[in-house]
């Protein structure tokens, strides 16, 4: 149902993200799915293949899923803020995300999931406006989106990689535990 407008956004020309553009990258997974997974941008693999979090940190990502119970192709579909790859991997700039937050709305409008993981603090400024929540405050606490959808924040696999520890109550495990509750939600 949404290949159309994939299709349609592969010569998209909106934002000046498409100057980068080797491959769109606009989903992975099952529109059937209850779960919705939403990062910050394409990087450098995925811009490569078309494909979101198949980089190192969508790697690490794969097995937190696993760990949580989640089968990455069956019950999520992931999408990212952008569609194109911002240079060098910086976060994409507010116009860069206003010109493509329709993509992401008419994604979650068809997919209509339960419940949405926003993964990382540029997918948590979409949804929640208010700065003072920090995804560091709010990561693992449940908000009400609309129709019932429930929003997630979790951390960011990316800065899970640079966060080493193996405590309970280090960014890893409380990632981890994020993610289970989202599984016992659907
Ligand atoms: Fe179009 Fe979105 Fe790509 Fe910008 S990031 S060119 S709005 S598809």
């Amino acid at each position: 149902m949404l290949d159309e407008l994939k299709k349609e956004l592969e010569n998209c020309t909106k934002c000046p993200l498409h100057l980068g553009r080797n491959k769109l990258v606009f989903s992975d997974g099952s529109e059937n799915a209850k779960i919705m997974l939403i990062g910050e941008a394409p990087g450098a693999d995925e811009d490569k293949l078309g494909l979101p979090f198949v980089g190192r940190a969508g790697k690490f990502l794969n097995e937190l899923l696993e760990k949580a119970g989640i089968d990455r192709k069956k019950d999520l579909y992931i999408a990212n803020t952008v569609k194109c790859r911002p240079p060098e991997n910086r976060k994409p700039l507010p116009n860069e995300k206003i010109a493509c937050e329709g993509n992401l709305f008419k994604q979650i409008e068809v997919v209509k999931p339960k419940v949405i993981i926003l993964c990382g603090s540029t997918a948590v400024e979409t949804f929640i406006k208010d700065k003072k929540l920090t995804i560091t405050k709010i990561r693992g606490q449940v908000f009400e989106y609309k129709n019932g959808i429930k929003l997630v924040p979790i951390f960011h696999p990316s800065y899970l990689l640079r966060k080493h520890s193996t405590e309970p109550d280090a960014p890893r495990a409380l990632t981890l535990k994020d993610l289970e509750m989202v599984k016992a939600m659907v």
